[in-house]
């Protein structure tokens, strides 16, 4: 018997009281815009549970990408019967070939939208379960912590017969906490804030800076194959690329050694910030961790952040970079964060840079560099483009989804 629809359930959205019809067309939105190529799926939702109807189309692959969307608690492929006993008691005893070894338990759990169908919720559990019963040599009904639940639901429209649950990834829908400009290196850190910054909700556009000649075509292409991975859990990305070369070439020529990473990092900062205010994001996103590295002591932090008033927020601060390293595996991105291709920090990096930079001498040196112009330089030189998974399947489908809008 073949799955003809997902079910869905919420995840903490569900929570959220006046605000959940929003969450819910976000969701219903973003989940649309993935499954576009599904011709005939039909989605449908109310407060409690979205319905994803396959119409023939492929259940694998529509569960498949369930498995990708942020703001899904848990999910379950159901299939749907007409209305009458015999037939739910067959599609029962399908669904629990696969599931049945001997000696388990089970229940039926009858719910009735349909008050006027002829048997009642007892009446169905009992003419069920004495049917599997029947079904299988050695299994057995048990009402406390059975192995295995079969959930019946009559419905205006038919019965629909559900057994397993799927875990969704949680989180909120993409989009529903409004927009950050996420700073995205090469490395394994930046992607991960990322996919935290997604899970919660935010959308996000990739801000990479590179500095050719120094950085090569390839630590370019590798921060774009990174977005690319994160669209997989986002949708198109918008990729800004920022010309970053003639501001570290100044720096390197005027500024203290100890003191460039700190301003580099400051004009880094400058930046993602004007690009946000253009882009209309509402907060800049880093994969800055604790003490990991010189420009992630407080001091540092609190001398480079001082450009701006604009949120940082920085998903990783309190996290250890094994706990980094597993959600970059999980994620998928860390592969390609550990090629050799380096960015434009490391290739300018200095040998001792300071972990208390002071604040004053910030600002006398900075005094030494054009500020406004070089960054009028980086602004002018900006590059956008947008970023999907993988598949040229993809790409071609997203197309299509931005021409609906
Ligand atoms: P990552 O693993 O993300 O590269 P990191 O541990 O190497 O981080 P830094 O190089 O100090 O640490 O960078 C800290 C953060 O600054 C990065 O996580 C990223 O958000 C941002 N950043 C660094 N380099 C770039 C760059 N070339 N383009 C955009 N953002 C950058
Ligand atoms: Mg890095």
């Amino acid at each position: 018997m073949e799955i003809t629809e997902i079910m869905i359930r919420y995840g903490e959205l569900s929570t959220k009281g006046k605000n959940k019809k929003h969450f819910i067309k976000k969701l219903n939105k973003h989940l649309r815009s993935e499954l576009l190529r599904y011709k005939d799926l039909k989605i449908t939702f109310n407060r409690d549970r979205m319905h994803v109807k396959l119409n023939g189309e492929d259940a694998e692959s529509v569960i498949e990408k369930m498995h990708d969307v942020f703001g899904i608690q848990s999910f379950s492929p159901v299939i749907r019967v007409e209305k009458s006993v015999d037939a739910a008691k067959d599609a029962v005893i399908d669904l629990m070939k696969s599931h049945y070894s001997p000696g388990m338990s089970f229940k039926i759990n009858t719910k009735r939208a349909d008050h006027s169908f002829e048997f009642d919720t007892h009446e169905i559990n009992r003419m069920i379960g004495t049917a599997v019963e029947d079904a299988f040599d050695d299994i057995h009904v048990q009402m406390k912590d059975p192995t295995l639940t079969a959930r019946i639901e009559v419905r205006d429209r038919g019965i629909y017969i559900s057994i397993d649950t799927l875990q969704g990834l949680g989180g909120l829908p993409v989009g529903s906490s409004g927009k950050g400009m996420l700073m995205l290196s090469g490395g394994i850190d930046s992607p991960v804030a990322g996919y935290l910054a997604l899970r919660r909700g935010m959308e996000i556009e990739a801000v990479h800076f590179h500095s050719p000649p120094y950085t090569s075509p390839q630590a370019l292409k590798k921060a774009k194959d990174l977005t690319a991975k994160l669209a997989r859990f986002a949708g198109e990305i918008t990729f800004i690329e920022v010309p970053f070369t003639e501001i570290q070439e100044q720096i390197k020529k005027v500024i203290p050694e100890e003191y460039s990473m700190t301003i580099t990092r400051r004009m880094m900062f400058r930046l993602t910030d004007e690009i946000r205010i253009k882009r209309h994001g509402l907060a800049i996103v880093n994969g800055e961790s604790l003490g990991q590295v010189a420009s992630q002591t407080l001091e540092s932090m609190l001398a480079i952040n001082a450009v701006t008033s604009t949120p940082v927020l920085r998903p990783l601060i309190t996290t250890d970079k094994n706990d980094i390293i597993d959600i970059a595996k999980q994620i998928d991105t860390f592969e390609l964060a550990i090629q050799p291709f380096e960015d434009c920090c490391t290739i300018f990096a200095s040998s001792n840079p300071k972990t208390k930079p002071k604040l004053n001498k910030i600002q006398d040196f900075e005094n030494m560099l054009n500020v406004s112009d070089l960054m009028t330089n980086a602004l002018n030189g900006i590059k956008i483009e947008q970023i999907n998974t993988e598949t040229n399947e993809n790409k071609k489908l997203e197309k299509t989804f931005a021409d609906l809008l």
